[in-house]
């Protein structure tokens, strides 16, 4: 029935995050990678000039068990 599977957390998790840069001026937001995303995908709106911004890169971090 319920095959119980062992806890092992070992291995520290990876956290991947996009970058989502405005072409007009520059504006870089970091935010969680998200299924799909991709290099040149389109992002949010610019939160300073409210342009389409693009993810410029994608990538990922050890997560730390860091306040
Ligand atoms: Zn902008």
């Amino acid at each position: 029935m319920m095959s119980s599977v062992p806890s092992s957390d070992k291995k520290s998790k990876l956290l991947v995050y996009s970058i989502e840069e405005c072409p007009v001026d520059g504006q870089k937001t970091k935010r969680a990678f998200q299924v799909g995303d991709y290099v040149t995908k389109d992002g949010a709106k610019c939160t300073k000039c409210g342009n389409q911004t693009r993810v410029s890169l994608v990538f990922a971090e050890s997560s730390r068990p860091s306040g």
